[in-house]
């Protein structure tokens, strides 16, 4: 079924580590092989052996629209034709700034770079830099890209400071990391017993993404703001993912809580390698040229990026019923797949936020990264073979969410169902 990407993946293996540019990319959380892509329609892609899927990982977040969307491609060949690059200013930065800080009642100021990593280092060093402090809490589970700092090894105990999770990352460099579980608002509060002085912030998914989706429980978001605020601490909401995903303004439109510093990616770049972060403005007037916090890009605002940014964004907005319209595909969705594995009885628990969704091969509730590691991880990698093999493109390991976007159609779900009922009949026989 996959031959020419079979031999794809042998050509890559000799000049790329592991053939891929990103781990996860690899397959190898499912026992599989990549599949190369040849391009993408929609909600559709099309692989280089000619097969044809739904996608459900839309890049890894960016395509709310889907792949190609028309008014993203003109907005990238008109910035590009004007050149790729100029490392100068432009007024169109200005203007994707301008209505990511509308969009935005926490932020003031943007700035722009090239990757959520460098949005979520450089809102970590803003914060430090701030309160003056080096503690920044982190939750187990949670990604924030792969800045030293954020690699901390998961469930190394409430209250201990973090191991590298890494090869290559100082233990010096995590000693300023401390993790907790994520949904536990007595171990913070401990934290900030033991540390509440040296404390510079807290950094978390307010919807978590990287350990599949999961939601915080009521009052969690609510008790981080109250106890950051009493200690003077920084609320960072890394909203890489869910920013423009489960809302306009992301996460904390919803909850109606205001971070301190809000990190962004994915969607505001429609594809392009963009990022940002952002704060109100005493905060941002801690960074290098105004203040002392230093930050900076060759690539940073790039006119090509900002273009696709600006147009995936303004689409959005321009569609009043953007978001009701994928909050129905993803409530019907999870529906269907909550009734698939009742049917063919197996144990699965699904979450989903707006259009991100997730599967855990095992009962509910899952509330932490504890909770999706006690996963049947070997079910879901045949799950996920046999849904490849019914055209149904699923992010490959059972720690990650899955996207809707706007291209979805209420077919492509009807269909995604259907296939989910067989596979899950196939996955429990064997
Ligand atoms: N933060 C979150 C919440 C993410 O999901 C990701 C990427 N999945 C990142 C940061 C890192 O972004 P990037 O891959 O663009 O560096």
């Amino acid at each position: 079924m996959y031959p020419k990407s079979e031999a794809a993946f042998a050509k890559a293996s000799a000049v790329i580590p592991g053939g891929v540019n990103s781990p996860v990319r690899a397959f190898k959380a499912v026992n599989a092989k990549p599949i190369f892509i040849e391009k993408g329609e929609g909600a559709l892609l099309f692989d280089v052996d000619g097969n044809e899927y739904v996608d459900y990982i839309g890049s890894w977040g960016p395509h709310l629209l889907g792949h190609a969307h028309p008014a993203i491609i003109e907005a990238v060949v008109e910035a590009a034709k004007r050149s790729t690059s100029f490392g100068a200013p432009t007024i169109a930065e200005t203007t994707l700034a301008e209505l990511l800080v509308e969009a935005l009642p926490s932020v003031d100021q943007v700035r722009l770079v090239n990757s959520g990593t460098e949005a979520a280092m450089s809102a970590i060093r803003l914060a430090r830099g701030f309160t003056g402090r080096d503690l920044i809490i982190k939750f187990a589970g949670c990604y924030h890209g792969h800045a030293d700092c954020m690699l901390i090894a998961a469930g190394s105990g409430a209250l201990t400071h973090g191991k590298p999770s890494s090869a290559g990352v100082p233990a010096g460099t995590v000693a300023d990391t401390i993790v907790l579980p994520y949904n536990d608002l007595a171990a913070v509060e401990e934290a900030f017993k033991l540390h509440g002085t040296k404390i510079a912030g807290i950094i978390l998914e307010p919807v978590a993404g990287n350990m599949g989706c999961i939601v915080p429980q009521r009052g969690y978001l609510e008790g981080l703001r109250a106890i950051t605020e009493k200690h003077g601490s920084m609320l960072i909401f890394d909203e890489v993912m869910t920013g423009f995903r489960v809302a306009w303004g992301g996460a904390q439109r919803v909850f109606e809580i205001t971070p301190d510093i809000t990190v962004l990616g994915k969607v505001i770049g429609g594809g392009m390698p963009l990022a940002a972060f952002g704060a109100r403005q005493e905060i941002m007037d801690c960074l290098s040229p105004v203040g002392s916090v230093y930050q900076a890009g060759t690539l940073s605002g790039n006119p090509v990026a900002t273009a696709a940014g600006y147009a995936a964004l303004s689409t959005i907005k321009a569609d009043p019923k953007f978001y009701d319209r994928l909050e129905v595909l993803g409530a019907r969705l999870a529906h269907g797949l909550e009734e698939a594995a009742r049917e063919v009885e197996i144990d699965a628990h699904i979450t989903r936020f707006g259009s991100m969704i997730t599967i855990f091969f095992r009962k509910g509730p899952v509330l932490n990264v504890d909770d999706a590691n006690a996963s049947d991880m070997d079910r879901f990698g045949r799950f996920h073979a046999e849904m490849l093999k019914r055209g149904v493109y699923l992010p490959p390991a059972q720690y990650e969410a899955w996207f809707i976007s706007g291209a979805h159609t209420f077919e492509m779900i009807d269909a995604t169902i259907a296939a989910a009922k067989d596979a899950l009949q196939v996955v429990k026989k064997n």
